[in-house]
Formats: C-alpha cells, structure tokens, sequence
C-alpha cells in the first residue's frame, strides 16, 4: 500500500523555472519564494522511487538513488527537499500506489466521498476535476455516487481498471497535469496525495487558481501527509524522496491564500495522518482567519528538535528488533509502500542487521513477485506467510494493525505484531 493513499504525483515541470530550491548555496522557499530554508535533516543515498514496481532484483539493486536534505522556511513554515532532483523521477503506469485493498483504507474513502458530495453538492451536471487521479478509483466513486461528470489527470491512469457504470460520464487524460490543461473547466477540483511530489508547489497551486478563473463558485479540496505529526513523532519513515514537499496547517493554508485562495477549512484526517484544506477562488491572496494556520512557532520547535526525536525513534526500534533477532525469530513487513522502503533503508534490514527479514507483504496483488527499489527485496503477498511462519510482523501503519491481525489469524498464524 501506498502510505498515503490513492492517487499519483503530477508536475508543473514544463512550465516551471529553474527550481530555486536546488540551485546556489542558500535556498529559497518553494512555497512563498521569499524565507531562507534551514537544513534540519538529512538522509544521504535513498532509492528515488518507492512505489515504482521493479521486475527484477538487479533493476530494484541498481536502482537510482537521491539525497534528503530537508530544509524550514522561518517566513511561512514550508519543508522541502533541497536536495531534490526532478530528472530521478519516472512516473509511470508502473506506478503502484493504490490503498483501495485495505477494508480500512476504503472505509476512510467512504466517508471523504460522503462528506464531499454532502458539503459542495455535487450531482448531475456537475463536473468534478481530479488532478493526479491515479487509478482513477476517488474520482469514479465520487461520480458513481452524486451523479456528476469528471475529468481525471495522471500518467499512470491505466483504463483497464475502470469498470463503471459513471464512465461514460467521465474522461482521463494521461498525462501530467500543466498550464496546457488550464481550460478544463469544473466546478469541484480535487488533488489528492499529489502535492507533496511537486517540488514547485507555488506555481502548482498558481495554475490550479487560473484554471478556475472567474468561476467563483468552485469548490477545491486538497489531502496530502500531514507534517506536524511527523515531526511530533520523528517518524523518519514517513520522509522519502518521492516526496519533495511536506505541509503543516498553518503553510499549507499560506500557500493557498497568497494564490488567490480563501482557505474555508482546514483539518486533518486518518487518525492524523492526512491534512485537508477545503478552499475556493478569492480575487486576490487573502488573510489568515483559522485558529489552525498560527501553527509557525509551534513547527520551528518541532523542526528544531526532530532530529533528535528521529535518533531516539531509530535506537528504540533497533533495540526491539536485537531483541528479536537473539530469540532467532524471523521477521515478516506488512506493506510495502514507501515506508517499508525508507525503513529498511534506515534500519540496514537487508544487510543483515535485526532478525532475518522473510517477507515483505502486500495484499495489492499488482505488487506481487515485484522488487523494492534499493534492497531488491521481493513483495509476496499474505498467503506466502503461510510457510514462512515469521513470529514477529512489523506492521508500517498502525492503522492497519486490526486488519492485519484478522488477516494474519485466518492463515492460522499469531505472530508479535510491531506496529509503527
Ligand atoms: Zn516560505
């Protein structure tokens, strides 16, 4: 599973400048093109991608690797990648990053689709954009239950997925969202998990305003990985290279209000883990009016001290899993997502240290007989536990635990479960 949901990254690269945040020696931000960025953590020779399916061991060892230097920008709070080079990535249709096999992922899809439709009315002859659809399956939902058309942008769209009794009110365009598709018009637009790809954040979210134009009326809802909680937990697993850009409240909302955006509300979702900003077009940027967008002062001291927070998590989860490895027990992951990529980078899995790794799980099944990029491990899927009997499973969201309990025990199997 993707860690953070159904959808795919875009860019605005054709039309963006030089990015500034890979140019001289002190970064600007993305984000307000104004502050300084501050480097305040670093993560050298991280595989590029993690959600792309490999083929073989030797493509997945051999493949390119990029740095993590994440800088905070003192004026409006963004975080981003300074060392981020967009030439590493390879959007493709061999990108895997669909939650919709977990039950617990799709129960959390219902309610946004409910509260969506319910909140901006949608029905028919409405029209609903979704900017990095993905597999298309938010969009299809959302036009099956309220009745309205779509238009979904993604590269890695693959319409052989799309069984639907909506689709004939509904096109894809595979490709990258950019400025040659401002005249696609709609009265509701979506971006989910799609803005922490795009390295210039500012002219996305530009060309997302002057795509809407004078229709005043539209409604815009963005979801994407919640910063603040990161940080707060120093969950380092959470950072890879895919994502270049990470938002808190507070410099989520700046961004969308000095783009001619009044941010309406602001909230966050998926036992924290996602944030939700719900906007619509103002004629020009706008003040802060929500409790939750003061957050500066409280992210500067959580940036500040995160580092740290990211040793004591590091040491912790070594000493669980000597613990295990002493025992001689064996070691299974659930989930296969970038998370397990970045974790088992950070903790050396595939080198040796910690109990012996077995498995690496997926229940998506396009995953299956796959390789991760960097440790070149193959993804099996649940029933392969059957004969390796792990005794412990490190389970990379613990909002899954649940079901990968009931999962586990339907195979007869009830090893330790170490959820992070
Ligand atoms: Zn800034």
């Amino acid at each position: 599973m993707h860690p953070h949901g159904a959808s795919f990254p875009t860019s605005v690269s054709a039309q963006a400048p030089e990015n500034p945040l890979t140019g001289g020696s002190q970064p600007t931000c993305n984000a307000c093109g104004g502050g300084e960025l501050q480097i305040f953590y670093r993560a050298p020779g991280v595989p590029a991608h993690s959600c792309l399916m490999l083929s073989s061991r030797e493509e997945a060892l051999a493949f390119p690797q990029g740095n993590i230097e994440l800088g905070f920008c003192t004026a409006c709070g963004f975080i981003g990648n300074v060392a981020f080079d967009p030439g590493l990535n390879r959007y493709s249709a061999a990108y895997e990053e669909t939650q919709a096999y977990s039950p617990r992922f799709l129960r959390f899809l219902d309610e946004v689709w409910e509260e969506q439709i319910e909140r901006f009315g949608l029905g028919p002859g409405m029209t609903a954009l979704e900017i990095g659809c993905g597999k298309g399956e938010f969009l299809v939902g959302l036009c099956e239950r309220s009745g309205c058309g779509g238009i979904g942008v993604d590269p890695g769209y693959r319409p052989e997925r799309t069984r639907s009794s909506a689709a004939r009110r509904m096109s894809f365009i595979r490709d990258l969202y950019g400025p040659k598709y401002a005249h696609l018009q709609a009265d509701y637009v979506c971006c989910r998990h799609t803005l922490e790809h795009i390295a210039p954040v500012r002219e996305f979210v530009r060309l997302v305003r002057e795509t809407i134009g004078e229709r005043r009326h539209v409604n815009v809802f963005f979801e994407l990985p919640d910063m603040e909680r990161v940080l707060e937990q120093g969950a380092f697993w959470d950072i890879y290279y895919e994502h270049c850009t990470y938002f808190t409240r507070g410099s989520l909302a700046r961004l969308f209000r000095s783009a001619g955006f009044d941010v309406h509300r602001l909230y966050k979702a998926y036992d924290d883990q996602y944030l939700m900003l719900e906007a619509q077009p103002a004629p020009g940027p706008t003040d802060a009016v929500l409790a939750q967008e003061s957050d500066l002062a409280t992210a500067a001291s959580l940036v500040a001290r995160f580092e740290q927070q990211v040793g004591e998590r590091l040491q912790s989860l070594s000493d669980v899993l000597a613990q295990h490895r002493a025992r001689g027990h064996r070691l299974a992951i659930w989930g296969s997502g970038s998370k397990c990529v970045s974790l088992i980078s950070a903790l050396n899995l595939s080198r040796g240290l910690g109990p012996q790794l077995v498995a690496v799980v997926d229940i998506n099944p396009h995953k299956h007989g796959r390789f991760l990029a960097g440790s070149g491990l193959q993804i099996v899927s649940p029933d392969a536990l059957r004969s390796l009997r792990p005794e412990v499973v490190l389970v990379m969201n613990g909002i899954y635990s649940e079901e990968i309990r009931h999962d586990l025990a339907e195979r007869s199997l009830h090893p330790e479960l170490i959820a992070l």
